[in-house]
């Protein structure tokens, strides 16, 4: 994927799910969010955030699915013509979910190492471990359905002269993101998640 491509997703993310985000947490739900995107020109289809204060099932993920499914079937883009953003990586339900709606792909910004130590919420990696006895978040990240993107991965493949704009940006997501992990932290005591 090339700068031009990079610098829109990553804008995605700042522009349309972390204002999503930083409404739900303050809501009190957690801060993953999610969107379907056109591969053709990149243009959003269907942003969401996580809203498990209202439904523990509604990950960032499973939220923008349901939003997606609530479009008109003859005008949305099919499945295999839009891109999946995940803010961090899909836990085992949402994998499923994206495996089971038909998308060929996924890309996520933050890794399962980081959802556990940097934002302190380790269901992910537990549940993978506890229900499927898969060690280390190891599932098979290209595989016969789709391929799955670390995003980070993607920019440090860029050559270094086009690293800057989408460094910065980044940087930008992450500073917001750690400022709505320490606000979920805080409050997340009074909430009804089962798993918070
Ligand atoms: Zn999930």
């Amino acid at each position: 994927m090339n700068e031009k491509a990079l610098e829109k997703i990553l804008n995605i993310f700042l522009k349309k799910v972390l204002p999503l985000t930083e409404k739900g947490v303050a809501r009190g739900s957690k801060i993953f969010g999610a969107a379907i995107i056109k591969k053709d020109d990149l243009s959003v289809v269907i942003a969401e955030t996580n809203n498990e204060i209202e439904n523990p099932l509604w990950h960032g993920e499973m939220h923008t699915l349901k939003k997606f499914y609530e479009l008109d079937a003859n005008t949305r883009p099919n499945e295999k013509d839009c891109m999946f953003l995940s803010s961090h990586e899909p836990c085992s339900m949402c994998l499923s979910a994206i495996t089971f709606s038909g998308f060929d792909n996924f890309y996520y910004l933050f890794p399962y190492e980081a959802t556990n130590d940097d934002f302190n919420i380790p269901h992910d990696l537990n549940i993978l471990k506890e229900v499927f006895n898969i060690s280390d978040g190891k599932y098979n990240k290209e595989n016969f359905y789709w391929k799955s993107q670390n995003i980070n991965l993607l920019i440090n493949n860029l050559p270094t002269s086009e690293k800057e704009t989408v460094l910065n940006i980044l940087d930008e997501i992450k500073k917001r993101y750690l400022i709505l992990s320490r606000q979920y932290q805080k409050n997340k005591d009074g909430n009804s998640i089962p798993l918070n």
